[in-house]
């Protein structure tokens, strides 16, 4: 239970002044919310930091005043000059002045109560804007505060700007962070004081408030110490809770599994090719780790198209062999399909009885599928995180992967590190991400890796080429050219920016567009629609009745069609380097030659040029994750953005991979020292455990 004094920072962000039913909404559009979490709560806004300051200190006379400056001036109202009626498109004037010049204050559209309540004639008043020269007189256009001289503290000087969405206004969000402030209680502190003192760092409340209430720009600037202090807070807890739950899941007896190879043997004579050298010492590394009494918690990376489904297949089998059962997640619907679909050959050659449990699974179906799983009448369940609901009940479950992990955010990865083990199951987590050193560190502590790193003998090289917008219809028509040859096609329309419809309006056109040119047989497939409808047409693409798969992002993973060759995506310099390989792997999985189209709109920043030009040298992906996380500086983890979830809440603008290694060991050291937080300082940690939702973390402690 989280302790009481953090309750009102948890409370909905809509028991703050002016934040209603549709505020609340704008907010949930601005604020990064973590997985799971619905509504904005006052966290959620103490989290939201300004990117910069608008200063409004200057307060000169009016005939002192820089025009294309922002200033602070106090002005006597002369009269108002409002437009004549049925003319809206004229301005609402009114003069101003004081002892030095005159001032106009200008307004459009303006709602003429308002502006009549605000500035009434004969009356002081304090504006703040941009004071612009217009002909011969000064004047601003609405003025971002009109306030009277008594309330004159009202008016920000030091105005921190925070990242806003279309409608919610900056005042808006202002006036919410200062209450969301003003809820921060004092905490003991957690930070260790002779490691503040050697950073200059500032306490935690005095770090929030210097980043929400600004006294100099510097504040709010990346490098602040206000912001590595909360940066750092971050990193602590994040490095603490994953100590805690590793160290617990190592504490945990695990159930050393080893099968007899009768099963795998079956497997492996159905497979229409050898498996590669590192598919076999992984297979080594796994079944060394199952058949070990500790519990085991092993990452397996590999490239796309390097074969981790197979391995998992096998490894699942020895769990099989041994008389238990074995588990493997998706993170989506599709991708869970397709894996039962690829696996099921082999299965059936191996006489493995196999259930699929997505959230597509209802009613009658459902249960009878949950009483053979009960009664052990399925051998290996494949679904998605419906896997984790709590009437989900194996008979023996030994074994469990999950893939593709880097879609879930560090704090569903505890739950399911956690939850995932039911009888101490034996865990093996699959990316296709190559995720540099550093960053395994964040996403998983310390644990095992084992690496693919050859393609299956037989794969070619893509080409990939950087093509201007401009030339897209000479890319279609060479399109076409190879589609009589049998190419197949997936075009990949872009995300733009936090809105799904016109994502989808993007990729509709797109759709239409080439099915103008490129006539029947060029499909759709987008979040939008049914499970039904995206599976008959990734079917549709798979046998080959379409030509052309216009997406967006849903086939971002593990999608395996291997006659498809040409990749292409459109807006390429909106994607990140670890999306666009994700992307490209998709193609070159069969014996046709393989192209990765990267079109892109001009101008190109320094960034994305790096980005695509990294992607046109070369395939590897550890060079391109290692460059990934150079080109974004580390903040952003690997594939957070496009699954839509916060991975760092105050961290992740911040360079910190040095800051990263001692917050690692920090944990650490305090991990050894006081594993249950017992200690004063262990008792403030607890605190910013619950301040950064690493619940789960503290629900094993107080559990054992
Ligand atoms: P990923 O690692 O991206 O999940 P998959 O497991 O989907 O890769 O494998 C991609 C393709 O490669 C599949 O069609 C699979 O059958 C094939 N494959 C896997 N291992 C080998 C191998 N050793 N030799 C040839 N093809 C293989
Ligand atoms: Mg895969």
């Amino acid at each position: 239970m989280r302790p009481n004094e953090l309750s009102p920072l948890f409370a909905s962000a809509d028991t703050l002044k002016g934040v209603g039913p549709h505020v609340l909404t704008l907010l949930k559009k601005a604020l990064k919310l973590p997985p799971g979490v619905i509504q904005p709560r006052i966290i959620d806004l103490l989290w939201h930091l300004p990117t910069g300051i608008i200063d409004r200190r200057a307060e000169p006379t009016v005939v002192a005043a820089i025009p294309g400056t922002i200033a602070t001036l106090k002005v006597r109202v002369l009269k108002h000059k409002a437009p004549p009626r049925g003319n809206n498109k004229a301005p609402y004037k009114i003069a101003t002045e004081d002892e030095t010049g005159r001032l106009d204050l200008i307004f459009f559209r303006a709602e003429r109560s308002f502006i009549e309540r605000q500035l009434p004639v004969g009356e002081e008043r304090y504006v703040s804007g941009r004071v612009e020269r217009y002909g011969e007189t000064l004047q601003m256009a609405h003025p971002d505060y009109i306030v009277a001289p008594e309330a004159r503290d009202d008016l920000p000087l030091l105005e921190p700007v925070y990242p806003l969405t279309g409608g919610l206004s900056g005042k808006v969000m202002l006036k919410a962070e200062r209450q969301a402030l003003g809820k921060a209680p004092a905490f003991a502190e957690w930070q260790d004081p002779a490691w503040l003192k050697q950073r200059g760092w500032p306490s935690f409340g005095e770090a929030l408030k210097r980043l929400h209430h600004p006294d100099d720009a510097a504040d709010v600037s990346l490098g602040s110490a206000p912001l590595q202090r909360l940066a750092y807070d971050e990193l602590l807890a994040n490095q603490l809770a994953l100590a805690i739950v590793r160290e617990s899941f190592k504490a945990q007896r695990g159930r050393p599994v080893s099968g007899n190879g009768r099963l795998r043997a079956k497997i492996e004579a159905a497979l229409p090719f050898k498996l590669t050298n590192s598919q076999v010492s992984a297979l080594k590394e796994i079944g060394d780790d199952m058949g070990s009494p500790r519990r085991m918690l092993r990452l397996l990376q590999g490239d796309v198209g390097s074969g981790k489904t197979v391995v998992a297949l096998m490894a699942m089998a020895t769990a099989v062999e041994a008389g238990a059962q074995a588990a493997l997640m998706a993170p989506t619907e599709v991708l869970a399909r397709q894996h039962a679909e690829t696996i099921a050959p082999l299965a059936d050659a191996a006489g493995l009885r196999l259930g699929l449990l997505t959230g597509r699974e209802k009613g009658r179906a459902r249960d009878e599928l949950l009483n053979r799983l009960a009664s052990g009448e399925i051998d290996i369940l494949v679904g998605t995180h419906a896997l984790f609901q709590d009437d989900v009940v194996f008979r023996d479950l030994a074994f469990a992967v999950i893939d593709e992990q880097h879609r879930f955010g560090v704090h569903q990865r505890l739950a399911l590190q956690t939850k995932g083990g039911q009888g101490g199951a034996n865990m093996l987590v699959m990316t296709a991400t190559p995720i540099p050193r550093t960053l395994l560190m964040t996403h998983y502590g310390d644990l095992e890796v084992s690496r693919l790193n050859e393609k299956p003998a037989g794969r070619k090289p893509i080409t990939t080429k950087q093509i201007p917008k401009a030339s897209l219809e000479k890319l279609i028509a060479r399109i076409k050219v190879q589609l009589a040859e049998g190419a197949q096609v997936y075009w990949v329309c872009p995300l733009i920016e936090s809105s799904d419809v016109s994502d989808l309006a993007a990729a509709e056109e797109r759709h239409a567009h080439l099915t103008q040119i490129l006539g029947e047989g060029v499909g759709l497939l987008h979040g939008g629609m049914n499970a039904t409808a995206k599976d008959a047409t990734m079917a549709a693409f798979a046998d080959g009745n379409l030509k052309v798969l216009v997406a967006t992002t849903v086939i971002e993973v593990g999608v395996n069609v291997p006659n498809a060759n040409i990749m292409v995506i459109e807006h390429a310099e909106r994607f990140g380097l670890a999306q666009l390989h994700q992307l490209r792997g998709r193609v070159g999985r069969g014996s046709r030659e393989s192209f990765c189209m990267l079109l892109y709109q001009e101008p190109l920043s320094k960034t994305a040029e790096q980005r695509l030009k990294m992607m046109e040298d070369t395939e590897d992906g550890f060079l391109i994750a290692e460059k990934d996380l150079e080109l974004r500086g580390g903040g952003e983890v690997l594939g957070a953005r496009q699954s839509g979830e916060a991975e760092f809440r105050v961290a992740g603008g911040v360079n910190f991979s040095e800051m990263l290694q001692a917050a690692h060991d920090d944990a650490r050291l305090i991990y050894q020292a006081d594993p249950d937080l017992l200690s004063e300082r262990g008792q403030a940690l607890r605190r910013l455990l619950y301040l950064f939702e690493c619940d789960e973390a503290i629900r094993l402690f107080r559990a054992a």
